[in-house]
């Protein structure tokens, strides 16, 4: 598989860019290797600066539910485009983003946008803060909302699969303001809420965990955060920036029937832009500024060229009606291939999907939280993803992440990975 030009774009990178990459897992760090520079997608596909096609499991991390460049898309950015890229002023774009946002998911009244999921969770727990009036928040370990500094402890994603915990630079003062507590575990949430119920102004989870692999939520725990935090007068906050119109039609929300305080999306809320958002009810959203005294604001939110992907990408889902139960469909086959040919192989694997999220654990038993997530067989997925690499195949270069399908899979795509990943099961035995 030719490379020059992608090593000599990741040369010039290194020069102008802090380590090439401006998002850390870009770099292949838990891999090896050096990334393929992409030039194109189009629906699963996509094509690298040295002629290389692959099909694609990343999906730009989450937000592509419909594939790249999907037409509808592509066109309601160009005409978007044509009539200004940006006001700073109310549009009827924005208007109608947020309306299909309250339609689609119970008990959100009101939506802000903002301009990337970490803006989303940051003024999220703000929000909780004032109206609270609290200082303390809780979150699980391995989930990850984002780069804010309280949110950065215990992180997942580019934070668990580069092994540091946390990050150098968060102030102590703020970072012992967040409380953390193993993913799933009742029994220290408890815990904790007796000791400091009165001073914890919101838990915020992942509804299924994503950004350490794939962990899906037991309903008592789910149940347990919810009757907690109502019990001390503390707010839920579903981060829903993975999974929002990705599990379902209205998210985690509608799939587990969550009643949360504070909801957040990103990802495919901006159909491939840079869109976050944040809503609840008109009473908690409303404590805002300008109607209320939290300040939150943004140049670039509620963007026309982000609206019209995002509701291009909203008005496709449901002309489309088979979103996700399709998706489902694809999902359970490319689970059940993947076990297949790790049990073929002989690799010790748990796969572990939600709809559309899969991620293969290199285990033999089940991963509940972040401390079972770091068990994997790092060796034997460096050369199973390197194994699909080389057969055209674009995997989560992470043992970490989970993998997304779209709805431009199709069973025969599919199968074409788990021919793919077949051959590299056999490979990680090698290795
Ligand atoms: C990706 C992600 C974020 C951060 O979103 P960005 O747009 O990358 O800032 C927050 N929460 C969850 C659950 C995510 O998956």
């Amino acid at each position: 598989m030719n490379d020059a030009n992608a090593r000599a774009l990741f040369d010039r990178a290194r020069r102008a860019i802090p380590g090439g990459v401006n998002s850390p897992v870009r770099a292949f760090g838990s891999v090896g290797g050096t990334p393929p520079f992409l030039a194109r997608g189009a629906g699963a596909t996509v094509h690298d600066e040295d002629g290389n096609a692959y099909l694609d499991l990343v999906g730009s991390w989450g937000p592509l539910l419909l594939g790249h460049a999907h037409p509808a898309v592509v066109e309601a950015v160009a005409r978007a485009a044509a009539d200004g890229t940006s006001f700073g002023a109310p549009t009827r774009l924005e208007v109608e983003a947020a309306e299909t946002v309250v339609d689609r998911v119970p008990g959100v009244e009101r939506v802000r946008f903002v301009n990337s999921g970490t803006e989303a969770t940051m003024s999220a727990l703000r929000l909780a803060r004032g109206i609270t009036g609290r200082d303390r928040i809780v979150k699980f370990a391995g989930n990850y909302h984002g780069h804010a500094d309280g949110l950065l402890v215990a992180a997942g994603s580019g934070a668990l699969t580069t092994g540091v915990p946390s990050s150098e630079g968060v102030p102590a003062q703020v970072a012992d303001l967040t409380e953390v507590v193993r993913y799933g575990d009742v029994d220290g949430l408890s815990a904790l809420f007796r000791a400091r119920g009165s001073e914890i102004a919101a838990v915020i989870l992942e509804p299924v965990a994503g950004n350490m692999g794939v962990v899906p939520p037991s309903a008592e725990f789910l149940r347990a955060v919810r009757e907690l935090t109502r019990d001390h007068g503390a707010l839920m906050i579903v981060d829903e920036v993975m999974t929002g119109f990705r599990v379902a039609r209205g998210g985690a929300i509608e799939r587990y029937a969550l009643d949360a305080d504070l909801v957040c999306w990103g990802k495919i809320i901006g159909g491939g832009l840079p869109v976050g958002a944040f809503g609840g009810s008109a009473e908690r959203m409303e404590r805002l500024s300008p109607t209320g005294g939290v300040y939150q604001g943004g140049t670039l939110s509620g963007n026309p060229l982000a609206m019209a992907a995002g509701l291009a990408t909203f008005r496709a889902i449901d002309e489309a009606g088979d979103v996700y139960e399709r998706l489902e469909v694809l999902g359970a086959r490319l689970q059940a291939g993947l076990e297949r040919g790790a049990s073929e192989a002989g690799v010790p694997l748990t796969v572990q999907r939600v709809g559309s999220m899969i991620t293969p654990f290199f285990r033999a038993a089940p991963v509940l939280d972040d401390v079972d997530a770091q068990e994997v067989d790092h060796g034997a997925f460096r050369a199973w993803f390197h194994g699909l690499l080389r057969r055209g195949v674009y995997w989560p270069a992470s043992p970490f992440e989970s993998a997304f399908l779209s709805y431009a899979h199709d069973e025969a795509l599919v199968d074409r990975v788990v021919d793919a990943a077949a051959d590299a099961f056999r490979d990680a035995a090698a290795a």
